[in-house]
């Protein structure tokens, strides 16, 4: 029998703080709760007044999400110093969320030594990418002396849909080809090869890739210098356009949220509808791109607040991917809430909403690690 413990997943993010209690190894959630709008000398005292509504003597294991991960880390680790410098050094590539997440973990750290405090990386999972698919063609040295490349981000997302889409089709993992569509604010899609990630569409930072609720994706890198002469601005202020101002927003001229987006456009916002079609043409494309990096699919999994709620966007990105087998059931599309298959029962290729539960993952992954280190189970 394993022993019940009850663990904390703890997610700073780069303005707010959630957290999950979960009683494992029953994967019962307890409580939850999130506080939004923190500044980053507040992230301690934000962090203690969670602390004091949780039964926290009980608390023995504490996941903490952290968003860069480099080539260091593989997979969830227990916190210690040097796992602590690393995440330090790998600030410069993820400025906004490393140097918060490690608040988060000193903090709980000191209100909860005795805890075991184990970190998940949203990079982890994409660290089985080949050179062929994390390298820019850019001078080798780069990639060497100062490790630009491609890491790829919400890893644990696409590691937890990959596992309910094995149990869902009943094929092991091992033998399946999938593309994971992550579309929420932020965007990624994932080729997923025999349970592992082979490309993904972020890249050295979590900007790259497909368009987003405010960043722009790919674009040529000629433009930046550009926007900095029209702008009469500097690469700060070029990066806070591809950052805050482009995606869904800047399109639209609207709103970031695809919900807003959308209503506008069915008044006939012009803009809004183009907004609309740029970012689903993107993502049909790059599913394009991972049809033939994994030689056809067996499986397409949408998930994120607009995978899981927007029959219209699954719609538009499956139309047209016909010919490699990708055959939507219209009604099923429409009426699936939560987990279920949307792909006619005739479609080769199985298409999937699947909620996604990083939390679960990362509160299984740190329990996993404190039943396998005996000399901490036991105390
Ligand atoms: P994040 O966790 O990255 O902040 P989410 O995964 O919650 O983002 O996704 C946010 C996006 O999901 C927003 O653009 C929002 O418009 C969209 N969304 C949420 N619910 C719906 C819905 N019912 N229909 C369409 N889009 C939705």
């Amino acid at each position: 029998m394993q022993e019940r413990q009850l663990v904390l997943v703890l997610n700073c993010g780069s303005s707010s703080v959630k957290y999950k209690l979960y009683e494992m190894p029953g994967r019962k959630l307890i409580s939850s709760d999130y506080l939004e709008q923190i500044k980053r000398d507040e992230y301690e005292k934000a962090i203690a007044s969670i602390f004091e509504k949780l039964p926290l003597d009980d608390v023995s294991i504490i996941a903490h999400r952290v968003v860069h991960g480099g080539e260091a880390f593989k997979q969830s680790v227990i916190i210690t110093d040097e796992v602590k410098q690393e995440i330090d050094r790998l600030s410069r590539f993820a400025p906004l969320h490393n140097p918060i997440n490690l608040i988060g973990i000193e903090a709980a750290q000191k209100l909860r030594p005795e805890a075991l405090h184990v970190a998940v990386f949203d990079t982890a999972f994409h660290q089985t990418m080949p050179p062929s698919s994390y390298l820019y063609a850019i001078p080798y040295e780069y990639y060497e002396k100062y490790g630009i490349r491609k890491y790829g981000f919400h890893g644990t997302s696409h590691r937890y849909v990959m596992n309910r889409a094995q149990e869902m089709m009943e094929i092991p993992k091992e033998k399946l080809r999938l593309i994971s569509c992550h579309i929420g604010s932020g965007v990624s899609i994932t080729a997923i090869r025999y349970g592992e990630s082979l490309d993904t569409s972020m890249g050295m930072t979590p900007l790259a890739g497909l368009s987003m609720g405010t960043r722009s994706g790919n674009i040529d890198p000629g433009i930046i210098p550009y926007i900095e002469e029209i702008e009469g601005t500097d690469i700060t202020g070029a990066m806070d356009v591809l950052n805050k101002r482009s995606g869904l927003l800047g399109v639209s001229g609207h709103s970031n949220d695809l919900r807003d987006v959308m209503k506008k456009a069915e008044e006939g916002d012009l803009r809004c509808q183009l907004a609309i079609d740029l970012f689903t043409t993107l993502l049909h494309k790059h599913i394009g791109l991972y049809l033939a990096r994994l030689n056809g699919v067996d499986g397409i999994i949408f998930t994120a607040g607009i995978g899981e709620n927007s029959p219209e966007v699954r719609q538009m990105v499956c139309a047209g991917l016909e010919f490699a087998g990708v055959i939507l059931d219209n009604e099923a599309n429409r009426k699936t809430k939560g987990e279920g298959f949307i792909s006619s029962p005739y479609s080769p290729v199985k298409v999937m909403v699947i909620p996604t539960n990083e939390e679960l993952v990362m509160a299984t992954d740190a329990y996993q690690i404190y039943i396998s280190s005996p000399e901490i189970a036991l105390g």
